[in-house]
Order: structure tokens, then sequence, then C-alpha cells
């Protein structure tokens, strides 16, 4: 099957690799869909692996094969998967770590993975009915936990990038507030919260200048989301303003693969009852051929970008 792999710093080869083989609780997987993650671009643009490094872990397709013991699945099932390496033909996951997905749902739409990461976080904020919340970085993961966040009760929903075309979703997809991050949106918050702060903010962007945002745009006794992926330097904070606070800070990053699978099926749950809205976000699709152009576009950011996927 082939395989794509990165060799350099910002180059995807396509290698030669065989089908692999599902063991007995696994599913094999004929992957349609993976999407390009911006934890992945990253690495994409910047790591010189010793040896090829192949990505992709947003992975939905078509059951191909099963394991003897695989209880949940028939060939021809359509699914969303936790996997790895998913530029490929074909992929193996244990059934467990599979969610089935309904005729309706397209496998651009039916991203399993995100929609957990989304939903996990969303969970973990304590959001309760009638907050105020702002949300640093309407991005595609930024759009998911907006949509999130609303469904939990937020009354004011603050929506701050610097991209007005995200800005204008992030209104379509329930924000009731937006602020152009390039004005003083320090001083804008505090006028709208009587200079109290609000009572949750999400910090969805992964750099150093949303944490300093964060840190003064929040009130007393707030509740702090790390959403976004941080990579790089250190980053460092201003612990005299989150100790003064008396911030509860939250790592909303999930790594236990049972409590990722819950927020998997809540995901596809409310995106096939209509209560998520993909549609607007998966904006660019790709020839699996053309991975590397997948990940540029997530550089460059063309207009209407939101999200890209290779299909198969
Ligand atoms: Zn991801």
């Amino acid at each position: 099957m082939k395989a794509f792999a990165l060799a350099s710093p910002g180059q995807f080869k396509m290698f030669e690799k065989d089908i692999p083989l599902p063991g007995d609780n696994e599913i094999q997987v004929k992957v349609k869909v993976c999407g390009v993650c911006s934890s992945e671009v990253a690495v994409w643009k910047d790591m010189d692996p010793s040896e090829p490094l192949f990505l992709g872990h947003e992975v939905s397709g078509e059951v191909s094969e099963i394991g003897k013991n695989v209880k949940r699945f028939k060939i021809g099932d359509r699914v969303t998967v936790l996997a790895e390496q998913g530029f490929a033909e074909y992929v193996c996951v244990h059934e467990e770590r599979a969610v089935p997905l309904s005729d309706d749902t397209t496998y651009e739409l039916g991203l399993g993975e995100p929609l957990a990461c989304a939903m996990n976080a969303t969970k973990r904020t304590n959001v309760q009915i009638g907050d105020t919340v702002a949300i640093i970085g309407l991005g595609f993961m930024g759009q998911l936990i907006l949509q999130g966040v609303k469904l939990k009760g937020a009354a004011k929903i603050i929506a701050i990038d610097t991209r007005e075309e995200a800005l204008e979703l992030a209104t379509e997809l329930g924000a009731t507030h937006i602020i152009n991050a390039k004005e003083d949106v320090r001083q804008t918050i505090m006028e709208m919260t009587n200079h109290q702060g609000v009572d949750v903010v999400i910090e969805a962007t992964g750099t150093q200048p949303a944490l300093d945002l964060a840190t003064d745009i929040i009130k007393i006794r707030g509740s702090l989301i790390i959403y976004g992926y941080h990579q790089g330097p250190p980053r460092t904070i201003n612990m005299q303003q989150w100790n003064w606070k008396g911030l509860d800070v939250v790592n909303a990053h999930e790594r236990d693969p049972n409590v990722y699978m819950e927020g998997m099926k809540l995901g596809i749950k409310l995106l096939e009852e209509g209560l998520i809205n993909m549609s607007s976000l998966v904006t660019h699709i790709y020839p699996l051929e053309e991975v590397n152009k997948a990940f540029e576009s997530n550089v460059s950011k063309p207009r209407g970008f939101f999200k890209a996927v290779v299909s198969l």
C-alpha cells in the first residue's frame, strides 16, 4: 500500500508498505479521510527525522477486515478511529478504538479525533449556565470548543482572533461578541464586564501572547483552560497574577485512550444530532498524493481556510 512519511523538513515522501493485518481484537480500516492536525504542522515544518516519520491521527474510513474476536464491527462498516500513521491506505486499530458513523455522516466531517479533543476539553471547562466565556483563537479547534461551551449554557461568548473571517464564522456558530485581536482587547473586555473580567477563558492558540492576554482578561477566581497545543520554548506566565486572582487552571489535553474514546462517542453523537457543525469547518480537501499541499495550506491559510484533510 501507499503510505506517506515525513522524510525531511516540509517534505512528505511516498513509501510502499505491506498492508497491516488486524490482530484478533483489531479491525483493519481502509482509510477514506485523514485530517491535518495543527500539532503536526510544526513537526512537518521543522523536523529533520533520522528515519521516515509516518504521521496522521485523524482517521475515518471503512472496515475492510476484522480479527477473529471482533464483535462490534463487520466488513463494510463506516467508522472513525483513534489511529496513527493515517496518511496511508490502511490502518489497524483495536475495535474499542473505533466509533461507527451513520450513513449520513460523510468521512470528511466524521473526524472523531479532533471532535474527541474538543469535547473532552469542553467537559473539563468549568462553564456554568449563564457564564461569560472568552475564546482566544478561532481556528478549527477554537470553533469546535465554541460550540461545546454554547451547549454547556454560556450566555456570553467573546471570540478573539486576528482573522475577520474567523470572527464571522464564530458569530454564525454562536459567539455573542467578537473582538479583533489587533484592537485593544483588554480594555474592550474590561468595559464589557464592568471591570471584573470574564468567568472562563479558553486559550486556543498555543502561543505566549495568548497566555498573557488570558491572564489579563480573566476575573478573580476565574477558570483558565489551556486548550492550545504549546510547543517550542518554555512559556512564561505571570504567576503573581495567577496566584493573586486565585485562578483554576486546566490543561485540557487528554492522553488516556479510554477517556479519549468517550469524547469521540460524544462528539460523533452531537455531530449526528446536528448540535455540532463541522461542514463550515472542513474547508480544504486534497488527494493523499498532495499531502504536502494540505500541510502548506495549514501554514498559508488561504481565504476561507479552517481545516485541511486528505481524501482517498
Ligand atoms: Zn489532532
